[in-house]
């Protein structure tokens, strides 16, 4: 039994809770899957090779359907997803939905993912028993240029000049939506380099949307990031109430590598304990100021839930303190999300939808994630593998 369980009751590792809502079949799988995809060369070469099957027009969708699909992806439509959201509300979670797609240069594409999100706000208002949040990606909407453009500050070129007006249309009429459905939405953190011009987006709207206690708009903030703990201060200091989703940041490699090629210096933490400590730091930062603030702490990371845990059990909050919130993504650290939301914590998953093709980036990115060597990774096979044979036992 952890310290934690012993002061406040709340267990983080039962996985009986954990993986109620799977059946055994679809655990044999994970497990099956949890072990391949520890071999890291072998993932890398397999995303590879899947890409350009899509890319060819190979028939490898059921494939992954039945594999990476099943595991983390809710379907591959809106109404799909509404078993897996019934299921989860049985558990007392609700889910934040991610409409599955990349960024996109394409204005078709960006007035269609418009629509979706558009779509999902109008879902989520119909089903708010269901729907916590929606996830909302800005790259999906205006194109990574003008967001790299903007973030380096200087004059635009005419065409970019027409594509920030049109992404502001498309923005003010999603949050309007949003705001007639009462439904909050959460902006995806992305790259370092494009993320000043989504910050400036993030905090302009949060000023006009959010107020109170009726929190409509969230931004993400990386701790990765060495510089985001000044950033989590001067939003503490704001005038209106700032909504946060604290991640640790999901861009390591990349992030190194630009700044390696360009030249400047690495904007992220140097080691994983280091981004570790920034984000407990500003996790305790946010928690101190939740009465200026709401919090979601977007995480997998058991010790950084337990600390939030411990917090809300010392100020002798509710558990389901109206700023407070937790959150994992579909498929990944079950026991985490099940256990906080058996407690009464409001937990909501963080549940991808979209076509298996234009998803499959996606996919790829949660395969390679869990095929290095993390403790992360190691940890969902020993849960997986926990349950299972809790189950076997169970039978004999
Ligand atoms: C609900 C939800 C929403 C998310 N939304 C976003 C988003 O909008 N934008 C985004 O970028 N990510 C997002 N993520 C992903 C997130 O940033 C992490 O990549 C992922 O959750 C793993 O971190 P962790 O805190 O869960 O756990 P852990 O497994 O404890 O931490 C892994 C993380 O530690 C950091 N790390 C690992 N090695 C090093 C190293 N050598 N040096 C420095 N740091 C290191 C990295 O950030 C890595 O992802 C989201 C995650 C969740 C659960």
């Amino acid at each position: 039994m952890s310290i934690l369980h012993a002061t406040t009751g709340v267990d983080l590792d039962d996985t009986q809770v954990g993986y109620a809502y799977r059946s055994t079949e679809e655990l044999q799988l994970a497990y099956f899957l949890f072990r391949l995809l520890r071999y890291g060369r072998v993932v890398k070469i397999a995303n590879k090779l899947g890409d350009k099957a899509l890319r060819w027009g190979l028939p490898i969708q059921p494939i992954l359907r039945n594999t990476l699909g099943r595991l983390f992806l809710g379907g591959e439509t809106l109404s799909a997803t509404l078993p897996l959201l019934r299921r989860l509300r049985q558990y007392n979670l609700t889910a934040m939905l991610d409409y599955a797609v990349e960024a996109s240069h394409q204005i078709e594409a960006q007035e269609k993912a418009l629509q979706e999100y558009v779509r999902m706000v109008e879902f989520a208002g119909k089903y708010p028993e269901l729907v916590g949040y929606i996830a909302v990606k800005l790259t999906a909407l205006a194109s990574p240029t003008l967001w790299e453009k903007l973030s380096q500050g200087g004059s635009l070129p005419t065409y970019l000049i027409d594509e920030e007006k049109l992404f502001h249309e498309r923005f003010s009429t999603l949050m309007q939506t949003a705001q007639r459905y009462q439904v909050p939405l959460m902006i995806d953190a992305e790259e370092s380099w494009i993320q000043p011009a989504i910050d400036s987006v993030a905090e302009h709207y949060m000023q006009l949307f959010n107020s109170g206690d009726n929190i409509l708009l969230y931004t993400t903030v990386q701790m990765y990031r060495r510089d985001r703990l000044a950033y989590i201060e001067k939003l503490l200091n704001v005038d209106y109430t700032v909504g946060i989703k604290l991640v640790r940041g999901a861009y390591v490699e990349k992030e190194r590598q630009r700044a390696q090629t360009y030249g400047y210096p690495d904007p992220i933490h140097p080691t994983k304990a280091a981004t570790d400590i920034a984000y407990d730091q500003a996790l305790m930062m946010c928690l101190e100021n939740i009465d200026r603030m709401a919090l979601c702490v977007a995480t997998h990371n058991r010790n950084s839930c337990m600390k939030a845990v411990q917090y809300a059990f010392l100020k002798k909050w509710a558990p389901d303190h109206p700023r407070l919130s937790f959150s994992q993504l579909y498929g990944m650290a079950d026991p985490l999300s099940f256990g906080l939301a058996k407690a009464g914590f409001r937990v909501a998953k963080y549940v991808p939808y979209g076509p298996i093709d234009r998803a499959f980036p996606y996919l790829s990115r949660r395969a390679e994630e869990n095929s290095s060597l993390s403790d992360q990774s190691g940890r969902e096979l020993r849960w997986v593998a926990e349950e299972l044979l809790r189950r076997r036992k169970g039978r004999d």
